[in-house]
């Protein structure tokens, strides 16, 4: 394709985002399904919903362009997608996982929050301004998302995951063979 105008980069992006959705709205039932602790598998649960209704917002902007919303493929979530699965795989205690779906989930979050931000832009500039306020409702959208997985993670999550470290410390034991753990077990 060729980018000739901004015209031609805010549907190139919006054609990203669209991609970039669709394929979130196959990871996070995964993600909810992973997660532990009920207040997490809700988060994701309800951004699945939330997702649905930002594709939603995509096509119709696409609907109103009369561009097609396929034909691109988003390299960068498929990446923040695959280091997300390879976390599953690992052989991770329960709380520790929670907070490193809850790191991998505020990557894509961010991702999602520059993309939208952009296009919300382009397309005040170009003088669309329904598409800017569908637009600006998402970025919204996963701005709320963002700050609700900071206060689950601060709030519970890192902790259980830390106390859960705490544990398996005390089961392990000879505290002298790791010494780098000593100035934490100190400070307690
Ligand atoms: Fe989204
Ligand atoms: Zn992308
Ligand atoms: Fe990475
Ligand atoms: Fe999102």
């Amino acid at each position: 394709m060729s980018l000739d105008s901004l015209h031609d980069l805010y549907v190139d992006e919006l054609k990203d985002l669209y991609n970039a959705e669709n394929q979130l709205l196959k990871a996070l039932p995964k993600m909810a399904k992973a997660a532990s602790h009920p207040d997490l598998k809700a988060a994701f649960t309800e951004h699945l919903e939330v997702t649905r209704g930002q594709i939603e917002r995509l096509d119709t902007i696409f609907k109103e362009l009369g561009e097609k919303a396929t034909g691109k493929k988003c390299k960068a979530m498929e990446g923040l997608i695959e280091e997300a699965k390879e976390l599953l795989e690992e052989d991770a205690a329960p709380s520790v996982l929670d907070a490193a779906l809850i790191a991998s989930a505020q990557r894509v979050e961010h991702y999602e929050m520059a993309g939208y931000g952009c296009v919300r832009t382009f397309a005040r500039l170009l003088g669309y301004t329904e598409a800017e306020e569908l637009l600006q409702e998402t970025l919204n959208e996963e701005g709320e998302a963002d700050q609700k997985l900071t206060d689950l993670a601060e709030s519970v999550i890192n902790l259980e995951a830390e106390a859960e470290g705490d544990e398996e410390e005390e089961e392990e034991k000879p505290v002298a063979k790791k010494p780098g753990r000593k100035l934490a077990v100190a400070r307690d």
